[in-house]
């Protein structure tokens, strides 16, 4: 079910689904068949450099052809923090790096290059206040090679729910979700029909992690993220609902803490949207997955959820802290409940997207999707198209088409929630 890292990895190279080549990869190729570097053997070569500000946390990705070893520490009055990075020249990727922090980063107000002393290249990170960094080596996996990620956290962490409702849609039931978080309602109101309900929408993948790559260069997290706002707007144009956005930007975010958002959020629902891929090309129609409590219903949906899985991998991700997450059994009476509903939901769903769009399969399937494990939430992963069939590449590239998906996905959820109407659930134990 739920891979290991080899595992994952093999999953990958099995399943051959990415389709393009990173640029800073053949990059790099020409580079050393040039014979412009010298000693490769001595040095770790910096690849690509990448700047990802998220709202919680500014991350910064040096990715190289060697494993890079470093120092880290900080610097105050002002606040600065200090990397060093061991055997690795100062190159032109690394030379962009002060230009690649964007102007509105909360987190990280500039950047300094330099070459410290010989081997040694110094990065000062200029912060826009107190920080807490965590830093980790990701090995190559894909077309990545070695990565080393600077995660620069604020010193006190910002109240993700508080920033999800700092939208205009959050004022609509920001009193009723307050007081949930506040306090247990009574046991009577479990029973209560409830006025406004909350639908988490999740764009999957982001920043490091681009997902599927089309022929024309889509990227999967560019056309998930459109439609997910799409299907944001048009949540929030219905009085009884309102939307919560798990990711609203070109960064990553872990499959955990995707689900936990969802549950701090109190949601109601969620809905994770992504793109397939597969390595021939006529490959086409829409999918809607859920949890399967064991096992997959099918070879090709275990597969898409390791792939899916995979994204942690991708994405930058402390594996050894998350695995424990990924293989704990989450299953209970509650959760074969939620799972019931999100066949369901799903079954609505793809019942919707078939007026739109060719069906991949006729039926819902299920494996052990990990973005997919919220207990008490129904929960379903939407497969919008393939990026790798041309035809459908355009449509998910196309802005129409891009709502047209939102709103079968939308209505969808409406036919559920007609046979199945929303309550005020008790506040459970889960946390
Ligand atoms: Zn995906």
């Amino acid at each position: 079910m739920l891979a290991t890292v080899a595992n994952l990895k093999k999953v990958a190279q099995a399943s051959a689904v990415s389709i393009s080549r990173r640029l800073c990869h053949a990059a790099l190729a020409g580079l050393l068949l040039s014979g412009i570097v010298e000693s490769a053997s001595a040095d770790t070569w910096v690849a690509a450099v990448r700047v990802w500000p998220a709202p919680d946390y500014t991350r910064v990705t040096i990715e190289s052809q060697k494993e890079i070893n470093y120092k880290i520490f900080s610097l105050n009055n002002p606040e600065r923090l200090v990397v060093d990075l061991l055997d690795t020249p100062l190159g032109t990727h690394i030379k962009q790096l002060p230009s690649r922090i964007a102007p509105d980063d909360s987190y990280v107000s500039g950047a300094r290059v330099g070459q410290y002393k010989p081997g040694v290249t110094r990065i000062v990170f200029d912060l826009a206040q107190k920080v807490n960094p965590r830093i980790l080596k990701l090995k190559p996996i894909r077309e990545y090679g070695h990565r080393l990620v600077v995660d620069i956290y604020p010193s006190v962490p910002i109240d993700p729910i508080l920033a999800l409702l700092k939208g205009d849609a959050g004022s609509k039931n920001a009193g009723q979700n307050a007081g949930n978080r506040t306090q247990a309602p009574p046991a009577s109101a479990v029973f209560v029909p409830k006025d406004i309900v909350t639908i988490a929408i999740d764009a999957g993948h982001g920043g490091e992690d681009p997902g599927a790559i089309g022929r024309r260069g889509t990227y999967e997290k560019d056309v998930t993220l459109a439609i997910a706002r799409k299907l944001k707007a048009l949540v929030d144009a219905d009085p009884k609902m309102r939307a919560v956005m798990i990711r609203d930007g070109d960064y990553y975010i872990k499959l955990s803490k995707r689900v936990k958002t969802a549950r701090d959020a109190r949601a109601d629902l969620f809905v994770s949207i992504h793109a397939d891929a597969f390595r021939k090309s006529h490959a086409r129609g829409s999918s809607v997955y859920a949890l399967s409590e064991r096992g997959a219903t099918s070879a090709a949906a275990r597969l898409l959820a390791a792939k899916e899985n995979e994204a942690d991998l991708i994405g930058g991700v402390n594996i050894d802290v998350e695995d424990a997450m990924l293989k704990q059994v989450l299953i209970d009476m509650t959760q074969t409940n939620t799972i019931n509903e999100s066949l369901k939901l799903a079954k609505n769903v793809l019942g919707e997207l078939g007026t739109i769009n060719k069906l991949h399969k006729p039926h819902v399937e299920q494996a052990g999707f990990a973005v997919l494990k919220a207990p008490d939430i129904p929960s379903i992963l939407v497969e919008t198209a393939f990026l790798t069939n041309p035809q459908e590449e355009r449509k998910l590239r196309n802005s129409k088409y891009q709502r047209k998906f939102a709103q079968s996905i939308l209505e969808g959820i409406r036919k559920y929630f007609a046979d199945n109407p929303p309550l005020v659930r008790g506040k459970l134990a889960l946390q």
